[in-house]
């Protein structure tokens, strides 16, 4: 389940070693690809040429695709119904989203198990937030998670109402907080000229908000120091070489961070001694421009250290929209609104509800504790608060898995917990689970950590763990459970790059052909034909995958400048992409005229 980078490779690497094995991938979104699609930033195509090998494994007969159907995820943690992961105002965009879109189809692991008898390896990656926990974070439109941003000027299909919610024409005064490398894309984007960025594949509607903005200042701030800053010297190497942007560091922030142990983790890290020293450049220019010796510059990012953010600044005002009359909207959105004044063009303006306008965010000043490796920010005693004024906040502090039904799951680590890739599974077997005994035993205590790690989970219904050489069968013919697996973010956690999910996709992979190995029982039916999800009518296969990436492909080179490639993101077009074919023959047609 899932085509990222860690279902992709896992994918290669089951197709390689076995030749006997078939492997379907099966994605909720209509196109493949996960986050090297809808994560990776636009204008770094380079990263983004892995799909040519991954294009290559769907090549293989052995292989299909099953694009728009998606795993049910669980309810309450997912944000269906009552909600608390998504904020109110991504909520709200849902609500009022007049999208088109057609239902997803939706897979149980029920179904899953039943009919891939011969394993499922879940590869969901994170597909939520963490949070700040301040208050009015999710009351307020311009506090946005990163990964909105993100997927928005991707163009992902579900983040459109972004555009709505933030209109970069008014915003002069960013503040992003966290400092990983998902930061320095958003300052970076932000940031660039829409010259450069009308050449990448973002989103044609992010490209139009991103001409007409006005950010002239943004600051990524960090809890920490400069030695514990998460992002990469070639990622803020790039930042310093944008056109009419100047990168600031306050030297005094840098050294406050430089504790006896944060020299002692520059020292041991591998690299940390080179981006320390393009960190102290940056800062010398900065003060060198304070003293009138630089250039001034369109746009200023300022990398912040020692910060924790504490309050956002907010004052609530009404929020008033206006609509086509006749519509009978109070029905129909089931709200209670009230009209204000109607409009010569039929139109009438409704006061929809309290809106909390963003002034900016007030910071506590830290300082680093504890010993190399683990050192924390803790807010000084005096309290020095200081005032960041933003028009548009981003919180950039890490993406987070989401619970699929059915599913084990660690709800403080949020990943599914497993033994090189294999899930223990203990929610469908009465039977003690059998596991591998050489694995689990290599480590002290390794079947005792299992048995902990499940009774957290699944409480008083957690299994006995066995290991497999006393029970009394072979794994093939004492367990009626489907081996489940894991891979990719949603069993590390949300980290790592592209090509840490190679590793990782080896070790799942292995564990799978070991069992199969050992006679995990194939299917003997062809599990498509038995799952009404995956035989629906909008199920986009691999072909019609081919034909979504060429016709964005001919897009892209037809545009002025030419792109490598022009997203579609409406799954009613992928889906049916009748439409676009038609533009596309219309356009030919006229263009041959
Ligand atoms: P994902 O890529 O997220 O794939 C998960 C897939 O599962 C998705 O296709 C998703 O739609 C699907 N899915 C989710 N839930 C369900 C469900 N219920 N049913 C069916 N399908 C489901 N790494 C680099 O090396 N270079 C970069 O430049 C880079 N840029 C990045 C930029 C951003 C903004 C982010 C967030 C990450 C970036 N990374 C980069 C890291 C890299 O993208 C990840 O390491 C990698 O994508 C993780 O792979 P994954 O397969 O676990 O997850
Ligand atoms: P990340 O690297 O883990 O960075 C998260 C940042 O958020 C850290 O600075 C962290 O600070 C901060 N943070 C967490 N909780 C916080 C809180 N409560 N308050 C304040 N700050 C908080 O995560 P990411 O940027 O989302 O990136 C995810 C992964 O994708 C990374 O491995 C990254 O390298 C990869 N990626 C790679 C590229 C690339 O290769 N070009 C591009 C994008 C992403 P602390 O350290 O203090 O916790």
């Amino acid at each position: 389940m899932g085509s990222g980078p860690a279902g992709f490779y896992t994918a290669k690497y089951l197709l390689e070693k076995q030749p006997d094995l078939h492997v379907d991938i099966i994605e909720k979104m209509p196109v493949p690809y996960g986050l090297v699609r809808y994560g990776v930033a636009p204008d770094h195509p380079e990263v983004k040429s892995v799909q040519e090998t991954f294009a290559k494994v769907a090549d293989n007969s052995r292989f299909r695709f099953f694009g728009n159907v998606e795993l049910e995820a669980d309810q309450q943690e997912a944000g269906i119904g009552g909600d608390w992961t998504k904020s109110r105002a991504e909520q709200a965009a849902e609500e009022f989203s007049q999208t088109s879109l057609p239902k997803t189809n939706v897979i149980t692991i029920e179904e899953l198990k039943k009919h891939y008898r011969g394993g499922v390896v879940l590869a969901c990656g994170a597909e939520n937030d963490r949070k700040l926990g301040l208050q009015h974070e999710d009351d307020i439109g311009k506090v946005l998670s990163a990964r909105s941003f993100v997927n928005w000027y991707n163009g992902h299909p579900d983040f459109k109402w972004v555009g709505d919610q933030i209109d970069l024409s008014k915003v002069e005064d960013v503040v992003i907080i966290g400092q990983g490398n998902v930061a320095i894309d958003c300052a970076r984007i932000l940031t660039k000229s829409a010259v450069e960025l009308a050449e990448t594949d973002l989103a044609d509607y992010a490209l139009e908000a991103l001409k007409k903005s006005t950010v002239k200042r943004v600051q990524v701030v960090g809890r920490r120091g400069a030695a514990q800053a998460s992002f990469t010297i070639k990622e803020l190497r790039e930042l310093t070489r944008l056109e009419g942007v100047t990168v600031s560091i306050d030297a005094n922030e840098l050294a406050q961070g430089m504790t006896a142990a944060s020299e002692e983790e520059v020292a041991c890290s591998r690299g940390g001694g080179r981006i320390m020293e393009l960190m102290k450049t940056v800062t010398q220019e900065t003060s060198d421009r304070a003293e009138g010796a630089g250039p001034g510059a369109e746009r200023d990012i300022k990398i912040r250290f020692l910060l924790q953010p504490q309050d956002l600044l907010s004052e609530e005002q009404p929020l008033q929209v206006e609509v086509p009359v006749p519509l009978d909207i109070g029905t129909k959105l089931d709200l209670d609104v009230t009209p204000l004044e109607s409009s010569s063009v039929g139109a009438k303006v409704f006061e929809l509800k309290r809106e909390r306008s963003l002034r900016g965010i007030s910071m506590a000043r830290t300082a680093l504790t504890g010993a190399k490796g683990q050192q924390k920010a803790m807010v000084l005693k005096d309290r020095q608060v200081e005032v960041l004024p933003a028009q548009l906040v981003l919180k950039s502090v890490g993406y987070k898995s989401v619970r699929l039904k059915g599913v084990p799951f660690d709800s403080t680590l949020h990943v599914v917990p497993h033994t090189k890739g294999r899930v223990a599974q203990a929610d469908v077997d009465p039977e003690p689970v059998a596991v591998e005994e050489g694995e689990l035993l290599k480590k002290d205590g390794g079947m005792r950590q299992l048995s902990q790690t499940l009774r957290g989970v699944l409480g008083e219904e957690a299994p006995a763990i066995v290991p497999a050489s006393e029970e009394k069968k072979g794994v093939e013919e004492e367990s009626s459970v489907t081996p489940l697996y894991v891979v990719g973010w949603l069993k590390r956690g949300p980290s790592g790059t592209i090509a840490s999910s190679v590793t990782d996709a080896k070790e799942t992979a292995a564990s799978v052909l070991a069992d199969v190995a050992k006679g995990a029982r194939p299917s003997k039916a062809d599990p498509a034909q038995r799952i009404p999800a995956l035989r629906a009518s909008t199920v986009i296969d691999w072909q019609r995958v081919k034909q979504i990436d060429s016709y964005e492909v001919s897009m892209g080179e037809r545009s002025s400048p030419p792109r490598p490639r022009v997203k579609l993101s409406d799954v009613g077009e992928m889906v049916g992409l009748k439409k676009a074919l038609r533009e596309k023959a219309q356009a030919k047609k006229s263009k041959a005229n």
